[in-house]
């Protein structure tokens, strides 16, 4: 009994925190620096930076267009997985739990993801950040409703890719240990058949100062990324349903590379008279 009030007492103080941070993240974004109107049907015209969640498989490249948006609207791309893995690298108090939960392919606890969440937006909170792409959260329903509970969030844009090219996207992924960038050396070349067209996508090379320094994910590795790819769909499907009920889900079938894609979730956000650099920077 004892154990199950402190659980609960622990349970209750990060909740609690997210609440606060959330709440307080919210109201300050009021003061917009965009002032971003969007005109689509899931999403009301705002007059705040905005709260836009990604969903998607992973290897879909939720974090690609995520941060590729997030430098067009000058909000912050949190990604509940690079917060992980940071946590990983400073080996913080959580290191050695996550280590294994990560490289099994598994979910870490709601309660050690809202911790890790709180920290960040806390963080972003005393830099004046206002607004935010999420990226990775929420991937349960528990964490959906939390985050329902705390604040509105604008829209849902669900990802989705071919699933022949999930699996060698992800294990395609490297990232430059020095600068952080990240690449994919996958060449994703279906052929149609039956019907169904095909599908190009060119590799993302990394540029010469890069290439000696690349490092793969720890759980890019074949049989962790198909225990990803199961969990996502027993555990994160279920949330399409939850934002489509609620009129919020933007579905976004992926054509092909960020060349070909870019310009279309450019313009399904009716955002594409937006001043866009970072196309000329593909
Ligand atoms: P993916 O490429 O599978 O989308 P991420 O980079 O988003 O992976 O996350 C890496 C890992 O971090 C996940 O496999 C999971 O262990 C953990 N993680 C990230 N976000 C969450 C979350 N919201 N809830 C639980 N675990 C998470």
């Amino acid at each position: 009994m004892a154990v199950l009030s402190r659980l609960l007492k622990s349970r209750h103080c990060v909740f609690s925190s997210i609440l606060c941070t959330i709440r307080t993240f919210s109201s300050s974004s009021l003061i917009s620096r965009t002032h971003l109107r969007l005109s689509s049907s899931s999403s009301p015209s705002l007059e705040r930076n905005v709260q836009w969640v990604f969903l998607g498989c992973p290897g879909v490249g939720k974090g690609t267009y995520a941060g590729r948006l997030t430098k067009l609207l000058g909000v912050p791309h949190i990604s509940t997985g690079d917060l992980v893995r940071e946590e990983l690298a400073n080996r913080g108090a959580l290191a050695s739990q996550l280590e294994k939960i990560v490289n099994q392919g598994h979910l870490v606890s709601d309660e050690i993801i809202i911790d890790l969440l709180s920290k960040r937006l806390e963080a972003g909170e005393s830099r004046g950040e206002s607004g935010f792409i999420l990226d990775g959260f929420p991937r349960t329903i528990r964490q959906a409703e939390i985050l329902e509970g705390v604040t509105d969030i604008d829209l849902v844009i669900n990802l989705k890719l071919r699933e022949e090219a999930l699996l060698a996207k992800c294990l395609g992924r490297r990232i430059c240990s020095e600068c952080g960038g990240n690449y994919n050396i996958a060449c994703i070349d279906i052929k149609g058949e039956n019907g169904s067209p095909g599908m190009y996508m060119a590799p993302l090379l990394p540029p010469s100062e890069c290439t000696n320094k690349l490092i793969t994910r720890s759980d890019d590795i074949e049989e962790v990324v198909k225990e990803r790819l199961r969990v996502y769909n027993e555990m994160s499907l279920p949330l399409e349903d939850f934002y489509r009920c609620r009129g919020k889900l933007l579905e976004f079938d992926l054509p092909g590379g960020i060349p070909e894609s870019w310009p279309k979730l450019l313009e399904a956000l009716h955002l594409d008279n937006y001043n866009d650099e970072t196309s000329l920077a593909a």
